[in-house]
C-alpha cells in the first residue's frame, strides 16, 4: 500500500493532452537514465533500477505532455524529432543515456543535444550493439560510448 502511495505521488495530470478536454495522467519523476524511444525503454529501466536511479523517457515528438524540449535529427531515410520533458533532468545532473543499438549515431546525438539543452552532464552513452562501420562513436565525440557487442 505504501509503495502504491509512493507511485501515486509521481503521477501528474496534464489537462488538454493529447487533445482538448482530455486529462492525461503521466508518471514521471525526473532521473539520471534517459532511454531512447522505443527499444531503449527495454534496457534503460533495468539499468536504472540496478543503479537506484530514475528513468527518463526520450520520445518521438508529440508523445509527452507538459513543457518539453525537442531536437530534429537525420535518419537513414528522412528526419525525426526527439523530445524530453523540460523538468525530466535537473541542470547539472549526471546522466547515462541508453539505447539498444548505435548505427550512425544520429539518434544518440539527438539525445545528447537534449541533455545539453537541459544542462545535464552526459557521463556516457550505453548501447547493447554497436555497428562499427557506421562510425557512430566518432559522431558522438567527446561523449564516451559503451557497447556490449560490436559488429
Ligand atoms: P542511428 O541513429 O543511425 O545510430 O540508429 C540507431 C537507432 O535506430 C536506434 O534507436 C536503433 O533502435 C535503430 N536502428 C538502426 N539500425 C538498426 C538495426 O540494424 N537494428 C536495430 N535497430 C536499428
Amino acid at each position: 500500500e505504501s509503495k502504491l502511495q509512493l507511485i501515486k505521488t509521481h503521477i501528474r495530470a496534464f489537462p488538454d493532452f493529447p487533445k482538448e478536454g482530455i486529462l492525461f495522467r503521466f508518471c514521471s519523476d525526473g532521473g539520471s537514465v534517459p532511454g531512447l524511444d522505443a527499444r531503449g525503454f527495454l534496457f534503460g529501466p533495468l539499468l536504472a533500477q540496478r543503479l537506484g536511479l530514475g528513468f527518463v523517457l526520450v520520445r518521438k515528438k508529440g508523445k509527452l505532455p507538459g513543457p518539453t524540449v525537442s531536437v530534429s535529427y537525420e535518419l537513414e531515410y528522412g528526419k525525426s524529432d526527439a523530445e524530453v520533458q523540460e523538468d525530466a533532468v535537473a541542470a547539472g545532473q549526471k546522466v547515462l543515456i541508453i539505447d539498444d543499438l548505435l548505427a550512425t549515431g544520429g539518434t544518440m546525438f539527438a539525445a545528447c543535444e537534449l541533455m545539453r539543452k537541459l544542462q545535464a552532464q552526459v557521463l556516457g552513452c550505453m548501447v547493447v550493439v554497436e555497428l562499427k562501420d557506421l562510425n557512430g562513436v566518432d559522431r558522438l565525440k567527446p561523449h564516451k560510448v559503451f557497447s556490449l557487442i560490436q559488429y
